[in-house]
């Protein structure tokens, strides 16, 4: 027997955790989570509350398989080592890298930092949220971090490995970040399976392959798929041709560009762009600064991992034209180094965090040059509510920015083109793929469960998957903490 709890990305976006357990033939039991993410997005007022609570028992788990190391999906794993977690962690060698970037960040900012910034609580909720965490504590510290790096083992995509002696698992490139994963779970004595999507990558995005079609799972009795772009289609124009744009005219008018940048897969995917701009003369060679330590660190495993990347820069490789190396890229490391890029006449680059501006180095750079219509701020990423970046958007007059006021007079752009999500077409596309290789779907369906999403997201989807495959699916979407029985 088989079980699914939805502890998470259930009717909402983040908190991806769900809690499996199987019963084998002999009675004895194997507990299992794929992914243990946090809530970051939300209306709650209590997002430290929501993200302590574990919804089974910490010490009976006997595994964890990751799909990718974003913190919506693996940054409660600390917190279920701190609680007793003792088993092994599944994921690919990336995903583990990036994972200890992303979870040691977290260890050192919940409350204020990367889980407040990716909220979209309104001033006043953030500040009772962040009151919480000064009276309870962290949720956890580097030392359990530390902790949980130890119980990682990895395995590359396509390597068929036991987590239980009845139990397959198989990684599949979900194209989203690097290293990132579906995942299939096989029990090897019936040869059915479940199928998780994890979260699936946009096509045609720089740097890593796009998302692989899973196909040859005849048995599949249940389909997990993410939702997050389920109720539209991305736009076809491409991002690099924005950036050149408003680099060319910024740089015309003698100004700097200022862009503010998520640390992990949409740092390095800008600097993909300007680099290659670059070294095909369409935009000048300015200066470019990373000025974001941990969008460094996890360059740094961008490079170590060859293996994982497309075509496109592959060919570049070979030509000895990697864009994510350059003479004209600086890293910058410490707040001194950060500090003396300003002031200069001269054009640069700058792209720093945090992502939607609501703390880290940015703030600096900003101040220094808000009121100056000559530069440009470019907004790559999604800006909740409440955050600077939102104001900003929202063309207030004066904005507030470390208790000084100033006027806003530097030309914003916002470029939407930046999506790590596969669209409706791509999602379903990738859920037709498992479905048509189901023989007598139509008879015995195999169900669809609807995730991280919300309504208008997943009843899009749930019209478009329908409309392709009719009866040969059933779709079902989920409440927090509901259990539902997969297999007998
Ligand atoms: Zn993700």
């Amino acid at each position: 027997m088989l079980t699914v709890q939805f502890c998470g990305a259930a009717r909402t976006v983040t908190g991806s955790q769900y809690y499996l357990e199987y019963t084998a033939e002999n009675g004895s039991k194997f507990r299992f989570c794929v992914d243990s993410g946090m809530f970051q997005v939300g209306n709650r007022l209590n997002l430290f509350k929501i993200n302590s609570r574990v919804l089974f028992e910490a010490p009976k788990l006997d595994a964890i398989v990751l799909t990718h190391a974003h913190l919506d999906h693996c940054g409660r794993i600390p917190l279920l080592v701190n609680k007793g977690f003792g088993g092994r962690i599944y994921s690919t060698e990336a995903t583990k890298e990036i994972a200890e970037i992303v979870m040691h960040d977290a260890s050192r900012h919940i409350g204020e930092g990367e889980m407040a910034e990716l909220t979209e609580l309104t001033g006043e909720i953030r500040a009772s949220a962040t009151k919480l965490n000064e009276r309870t504590g962290k949720l956890y510290d580097s030392h359990d971090v530390e902790q949980t790096m130890l119980r990682f083992r990895t395995h590359e995509y396509h390597d068929k490995f036991k987590i239980h002696p009845n139990i397959q698992v198989e990684f599949f490139d979900a194209g989203h970040i690097l290293g990132s994963a579906s995942v299939v779970i096989t029990e090897i004595s019936t040869g059915r399976n479940i199928i998780f999507s994890g979260d699936l990558g946009n096509i045609d995005k720089p740097i890593i392959q796009d998302p692989e079609m899973i196909c040859c799972f005849p048995k599949t009795t249940h389909i997990f798929t993410e939702t997050t772009y389920g109720d539209r289609n991305h736009p076809v124009l491409k991002p690099k041709q924005r950036l050149r744009e408003i680099i060319n005219t910024t740089v015309a008018r003698k100004g700097k560009i200022l862009i503010p940048s998520f640390s992990v897969e949409r740092a390095q995917e800008v600097i993909y762009h300007i680099v290659s701009l670059m070294r095909e003369g369409k935009i000048k060679n300015i200066p470019i600064y990373l000025d974001s330590p941990m969008a460094s660190k996890v360059l740094n495993v961008v490079l170590d991992h060859p293996e994982l990347y497309d075509k496109e820069i592959k060919s570049k490789i070979k030509n000895r034209a990697n864009p994510l190396i350059y003479k004209k890229l600086s890293i910058l490391e410490t707040v001194d180094q950060s500090k003396s890029i300003n002031g200069h006449k001269r054009s640069c680059i700058i792209i720093a965090g945090s992502g939607m501006m609501n703390g880290g180095r940015i703030l600096k750079h900003l101040q220094f040059y808000i009121e100056d219509p000559k530069s440009s701020l470019i907004i790559v990423g999604y800006m909740a509510k409440g955050t600077l970046g939102r104001r900003i958007l929202e063309s207030e007059e004066e904005v507030e920015i470390e208790g000084k006021f100033h006027k806003l007079a530097i030309e914003h752009h916002k470029i939407n083109e930046f999506s790590a999500h596969a669209d409706q077409k791509q999602l379903v596309k990738w859920a037709s793929s498992i479905v048509r290789d189901i023989p007598k779907a139509d008879q015995n369906p195999p169900t669809i469960f609807l995730m991280h999403g919300e309504t208008d997201q997943v009843q899009g989807f749930k019209k478009e998957i329908h409309a392709r495959l009719g009866a040969k699916v059933k779709t079902y979407w989920p409440h927090f903490s509901e259990i539902v029985e997969l297999w007998k």
